[in-house]
């Protein structure tokens, strides 16, 4: 396959913005489109790229940020008082018009035993209204394919479905493979902008199921890969973790598999 140039930057910035507009573009996924001054610069690169997203609490006046210098953010967020400090959680680029310095951000809207939306970010999203204040803190590429890899092997639930958007998009047109893509209703598949050479399986996990658990039910049914290739597992800690478990008992190297737990289900025991 050709050869992919990535960037992780070892200083990552902080872009302020702002909510321009939102839209529900599937029953499970709430699109945010942010702008600002400073987010025409930010250095999209394709693929999964992904940020800490900075939000502003319903109790709070103001949206505060952390003071940072070099790569150290974390402790400089945790140094602001609880009640002042603002909600942080991990997205993905689903969209970027550096022309216009917009972002798209899809979140998706999960739901709690009551049916009622939970999480800071989701909430926020589904309330977003245009002027809401946010910072994004750039934070470069997962997806790292070797160069001489044969075949990528994707698979996702609905948190991993901007990343695999991204990369299928991003993909030199002569790579081939798979993907495997969870999501919770059929009315979210989406099209996709595909290499010609990989194979795209949507799987609609029914009601009853844990996320991720169908996407990985669909993984383990692959019985067999070629250890020169490469895999890109992400969502639900279990699918990260037994995914890539499964992907090296085939015969894949580690080092050939990126795997990432975006979220954990609470009786998940996969670590
Ligand atoms: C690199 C990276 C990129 C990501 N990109 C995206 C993205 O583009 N879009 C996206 O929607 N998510 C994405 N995620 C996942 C997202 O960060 C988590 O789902 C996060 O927990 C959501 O934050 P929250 O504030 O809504 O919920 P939290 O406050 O973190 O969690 C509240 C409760 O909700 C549960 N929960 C969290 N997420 C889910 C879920 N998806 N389904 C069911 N229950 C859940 C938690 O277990 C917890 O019980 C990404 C994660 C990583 C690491």
């Amino acid at each position: 396959m050709a050869k992919i140039h990535r960037l992780t930057p070892q200083q990552p910035r902080m872009f302020c913005a702002y909510v321009l507009r939102t839209e529900r573009v599937s029953p499970s996924m709430h699109r945010v489109t942010v702008t600002g001054p400073e987010l025409g610069d930010f250095p999209w690169q394709g693929y999964d790229h992904w940020f800490r997203l900075f939000l502003q609490l319903p109790h709070q006046h103001s949206l505060r940020l952390p003071e940072f210098t070099g790569a150290r953010w974390w402790q400089p967020y945790l140094a602001i008082p609880e009640t002042e400090r603002p909600h942080c959680a991990n997205y993905t680029v689903a969209g970027f018009r550096p022309g216009a310095a917009e972002m798209d951000i899809d979140f998706v809207v999960h739901r709690g035993p009551d049916g009622e939306v939970e999480g800071g970010a989701a909430i926020w999203a589904c309330r977003a209204r245009r002027g809401d204040a946010l910072a994004v803190l750039d934070q470069g590429v997962l997806f790292d394919c070797p160069p001489d890899a044969s075949e990528v092997v994707i698979v996702a639930d609905e948190t991993g479905l901007p990343a695999t958007t991204g990369i299928l998009r991003s993909l030199p047109r002569g790579s081939v493979g798979r993907l495997i893509q969870e999501v919770p209703t059929a009315g979210d598949r989406r099209a996709l902008d595909v290499p010609p050479g990989i194979a795209v399986t949507w799987v609609v996990r029914d009601n009853a199921s844990v996320a991720g658990s169908a996407a990985l039910a669909e993984l383990l049914r692959l019985t067999s890969v070629d250890a020169a290739g490469y895999a890109f597992v992400v969502g639900e800690s279990t699918l990260a973790a037994e995914g890539r478990r499964h992907l090296h008992r085939l015969g894949l190297p580690k080092e050939r598999i990126t795997f990432s737990g975006f979220w954990r289900h609470e009786t998940s025991q996969a670590a």
